[in-house]
């Protein structure tokens, strides 16, 4: 193989094999020239010495001259790089060079042979022998060089003398050069071959390299994503969960100082709704930066879903300075955002939360923290709330009931009591509503709201509500027993639980199973749930085809129209304790229970004034023309075993007052 036939097709190849092969005959030419000046100086001697000739001092100074000029032209090459940049050039000129080198030794056999002719053929043989070593990598100028040498000294031989020995030597040296003529094209072989080998090596190294970064890159952008927000730039959830660990298993044995920050974008929802997903998504981007801008170099804004965005600080003064920066956010997010030409008006609420202060691990920091953030929004907006230990005690008791609510369903721990409603005009008992109670071990009494929404984050409702339509489908069959056989029991439904199941086939079942007529059954829904009649127009539908009754909880405390009301053919109507309690000293309140009872005759309604406490408002609601009354003058809610004592006290003060 030579350098022609190394991957021709390969240009940039080639070109740095030949100056491989440029480079490396140029390298060894210094020497090669020093040495045949050498060898001219000794040879001129000898023959001068023999002949006293004028003409071998000319061929010296010739030869000198020449090789002299050939080193300062290579190295000037040299100088210039132009094996490098033109290297098949180079080559033409080193064999065109070594030819003309080559010719000017051939006078010496042809002229002097005579005097010395031995010592001419060694002197000769040995010069071209040098040379051709010398230039190895490159056969052409190698040859270019010793064939006019060896060809000049073969024919001095072959003119000098006819003798068998001298034609024998003739021949040796003929077969000698043909031998060192084969070995320099062979070695030239061996030199090309060894430079691919170099050459293929090192452009493997190069991809490799270059494959190697490019795998770093990506590896590194994936990762970029993977721990990106992508609407806000800032890191996410999972850059939020490793930090917390690794801060607490750090924190663990360092017993370095942690601080929470848990931020919601007030009224965030409403600007989604009512300005549309890109004004949401130019208010998030604007809180990021916000946020971004105003912390230090070791604090971890994140984006952590939706409107929730955290700070992580860590290490000394953490928690003073989380309280810096949350009072600073605060102010820089109460600057409106601009949009679209118009200005959102936006604000910020944050719980703080610190370990080891507050929280053992990151999920109790993280719940700390969650529950301050809490508290802020109710406070108000633009709040910032600092976690406690009062709130500790709150955290406790929303974690007891997170952890037992499920096994006190499952194992009949809850209670369910009844209060009576009164047919305020004769005393008689209509009805009763029923209502969760809940007594645990640790904790003690739990707030009926506090259930239900617990039973609402946990996935509970549908349990909830068929563990306390079950206690009264019983209760039913007792006030039947007890000859109350059209006293109607009212259940409570959180609206939400309308998305996740069917109301009216738990309900159906349950009625079916204790052989009670659904009419004997009221499903009690609050106003909140009508502001939005189409999720609830089905469910009611199915629950009054099914036969259940249907009332509108805490009237009056939210938005509902009178046409919803309308549309969805609604049995009663409860009007909220506040217009009712104390009604005979509040002339606003009796203004307001008087329309709604106008309202609900003309709409065919019943209504119920849930809250009566003393026999004034009583008196005065009776007057206003209301006929069922639910309260503590009547009666508590009360366990089952209580009620038929009740009923019976009830019923002998009910005769005795008529
Ligand atoms: P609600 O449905 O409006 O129930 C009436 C609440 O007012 C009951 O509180 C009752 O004990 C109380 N109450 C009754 N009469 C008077 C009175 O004269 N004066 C005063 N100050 N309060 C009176 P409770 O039992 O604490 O229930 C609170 C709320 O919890 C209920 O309000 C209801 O929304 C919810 N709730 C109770 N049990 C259940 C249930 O089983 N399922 C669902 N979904 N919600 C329930
Ligand atoms: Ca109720
Ligand atoms: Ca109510």
């Amino acid at each position: 193989m030579d350098a022609q036939s190394a991957r021709p097709e390969d240009h940039d190849h080639y070109a740095r094999l030949r100056a491989a092969q440029a480079e490396s005959v140029l390298g060894n030419i210094a020497l090669t020239l020093a040495s045949n000046i050498f060898v001219a100086l000794t040879t001129a001697g000898i023959i001068w010495s023999s002949t006293n000739g004028a003409s071998i001092l000319s061929w010296l100074a010739f030869v000198i001259s020449l090789s002299a000029a050939r080193f300062m032209v290579l190295e000037r090459i040299m100088r210039l790089g132009l094996h490098q940049t033109r290297p098949d050039a180079v080559l033409k000129f080193l064999t065109v060079a070594a030819l003309v080198s080559g010719v000017s030794w051939t006078p010496l056999p042809l002229l002097f042979a005579a005097s010395d002719g031995d010592y001419i053929v060694f002197v000769m043989a040995g010069t071209a022998t040098g040379a051709i070593i010398q230039s190895l990598p490159y056969w052409r100028s190698a040859i270019a060089f010793g064939a006019p040498v060896m060809g000049a000294t073969l024919l001095s031989m072959l003119i000098e003398s006819s003798t068998v020995s001298n034609y024998l030597l003739a021949l040796n040296v003929a077969l000698l050069t043909l031998m060192l003529f084969r070995a320099s094209v062979l070695s030239e072989r061996a030199f090309v071959r060894s430079q691919n080998v170099a050459m293929r090596t090192t452009q493997l190294a190069q991809s490799l390299a270059v494959a190697n970064t490019e795998i770093n890159e990506s590896s590194h952008r994936l990762e970029r994503l993977a721990n990106t927000d992508v609407l806000t730039g800032l890191a996410n959830r999972a850059v939020f969960n490793r930090r917390m660990e690794a801060l607490f298993y750090q924190g663990g044995r360092e017993r370095r100082e942690i601080a929470l920050l848990l931020i919601d974008l007030d009224k965030f929802k409403t600007i989604n709704d009512t300005r549309g997903h890109h004004a949401g998504d130019t208010v998030l981007k604007a809180a990021a930066t916000r946020l971004a801008a105003l912390c230090a170099s070791g604090d971890l804004p994140i984006r952590l879903g939706g409107d929730e965005f955290a700070v992580i600080l860590s290490g000394r003064s953490a928690a003073a300075r989380a309280d810096d920066l949350a009072r600073r956010f605060i102010d820089a997010a109460a600057e409106p955002v601009s949009f679209g030409g118009t200005e959102i008006p936006i604000g910020a609420s944050i719980g703080i939360a610190c370990a080891p202060d507050h929280a053992a691990d990151e999920d109790e920091l993280y719940a700390c923290a969650d529950l301050a953030l809490y508290c802020a929004k109710i406070e108000g907006r633009r709040r910032l709330k600092l976690f406690d230990s009062g709130l500790k005690g709150q955290l406790d008791y929303q974690r007891a009931i997170d952890r037992d609510l499920g096994a006190a369903l499952a194992q009949g721990g809850l209670d369910v009591h009844f209060q009576p409603q009164i047919d305020m005009t004769c005393g008689r008992v209509t009805g009763f509503e029923a209502l969760v109670r809940w007594w645990h071990p640790d904790i003690g009494a739990i707030s009926p709201p506090d259930i239900v929404s617990a039973a609402t984050k946990l996935q509970l409702s549908e349990r909830l509500t068929a563990y306390v339509a079950e206690c009264a489908c019983r209760f039913i069959r007792t006030l039947d027993r007890a000859g109350h056989a059209d006293a109607i029991v009212s259940v409570n439904m959180s609206p939400s639980e309308f998305d996740l199941y069917s109301p009216a086939l738990t309900l159906g079942e349950l009625a079916r199973r204790h052989g009670i007529n659904p009419n004997r059954i009221e499903v009690e829904i609050t106003e909140e749930a009508i502001l939005d009649p189409q999720k609830v127009e089905a469910a009611f539908f199915e629950l009054r085809r099914a036969g259940f009754r249907l009332a509108v909880d805490d009237f009056g405390m939210g938005h509902s129209s009178l046409a919803h009301l309308i549309s969805l053919k609604i049995d009663r109507l409860k009007v909220d304790r506040h217009f009712v309690t104390g009604i005979s000293a509040s002339a606003h309140n009796q203004a307001l229970v008087a329309a709604l009872v106008s309202v609900s005759r003309s709409l065919d309604m019943e209504l119920v004034v849930e809250g009566v406490e003393t026999t004034a408002d009583a008196e005065t609601l009776r007057a206003l023309g209301c006929r069922i009354g639910q309260g503590w003058l009547y009666g508590k809610a009360m366990p089952e075993a209580e009620v038929l004592t009740w009923l019976n006290r009830h019923h002998s003060r009910a005769r005795a007052v008529a």
